[in-house]
């Protein structure tokens, strides 16, 4: 890893850092020119919501972590940017939730699905999924690249869990009747939008408490997973979301 120039002091250093992880990403060729920008996105919502996991994100989260538990055949779909800012994480939330890892491109690439693997595998990985191209079939709906997935993966799975998801792909796999959990610092993006469990935070503040939850919840009965799940309703968690939004704001503003 390289050392940070970033001042532990800096009032940013929190952000920064991560902007630094997703800059060694693109130099490692982890990450996508694409992928920069999308961080640039999340990053504006992130300023928005506090830069804190709220309660509101805390109830996805255990609406996500039952509902994996409940799988039968849960995946974790990878990308460039996940695989730069958190790798070992994904590999503890796989272990403890037994769920399937697939390396997943939206900007189809061979060679930066190698060097993905690669982080992956360094991190602990032990089976990498959309690595066989005998075994990639196609999701309908979608067109040609993005649509590539694993026979035994994505195709396969009951439960998705896409961070970082593009609109398009999220509805294909939607149609496809996957449950799709996603984490997205945008409660307005379609992905958020479409997905059944939108986690509304930092995939790199949220992740480790996904897998936390999911070894909590780990020794529940099956009824009361069921409803966790059930309880949980996404358009208005959304919502609440976006109030949280408008209280920041209006927290900022300097009325006279
Ligand atoms: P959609 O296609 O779903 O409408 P979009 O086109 O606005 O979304 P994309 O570039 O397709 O955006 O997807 C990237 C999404 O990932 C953005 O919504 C962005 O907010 C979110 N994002 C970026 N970085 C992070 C992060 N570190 N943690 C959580 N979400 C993030
Ligand atoms: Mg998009």
């Amino acid at each position: 890893m390289l050392m940070s120039l970033i001042p532990k002091s800096h009032p940013r250093a929190k952000s920064l850092l991560i902007r630094e992880k997703l800059v060694t990403g693109f130099d490692q060729g982890l990450v996508a020119k694409e992928g920069l920008l999308a961080h640039g996105r999340g990053e504006a919502f992130d300023y928005l919501l506090g830069e804190k996991t709220s309660k509101t994100a805390k109830l996805a989260i255990r609406a996500a972590a039952a509902q994996i538990l409940l799988a039968d055949l849960p995946v974790i779909s990878v990308n460039g940017n996940i695989a730069a800012l958190c790798p070992k994480e994904i590999v503890r939330l796989a272990n403890t939730s037994r769920a399937k890892i697939e390396v997943n491109l939206f900007y189809a690439n061979e060679k930066r699905k190698q060097n993905i693997i690669k982080i992956l595998k360094k991190s602990g990985a032990k089976e990498i999924l959309g690595t066989n191209r005998n075994l990639s079939t196609t999701l309908p709906g979608l067109d040609s690249a993005r649509r590539i997935v694993d026979k035994n993966g994505i195709f396969a799975a009951d439960v998705v869990i896409v961070p970082l998801e593009d609109g398009d792909r999220t509805m294909a796999l939607r149609r496809a009747e996957k449950t799709v959990i996603t984490f997205d610092l945008n409660p307005l993006s379609r992905t958020s939008q479409t997905a059944n469990i939108t986690i509304v935070d930092n995939v790199t503040r949220a992740i480790d408490l996904l897998t936390i939850t999911c070894k909590k919840l780990s020794n529940k009965n099956k009824k009361t997973l069921e409803k966790i799940v059930h309880d949980f309703n996404n358009k208005k968690n959304l919502s609440d979301n976006i109030i949280e939004i408008r209280d920041n704001l209006t927290r900022r503003l300097h009325i006279a």
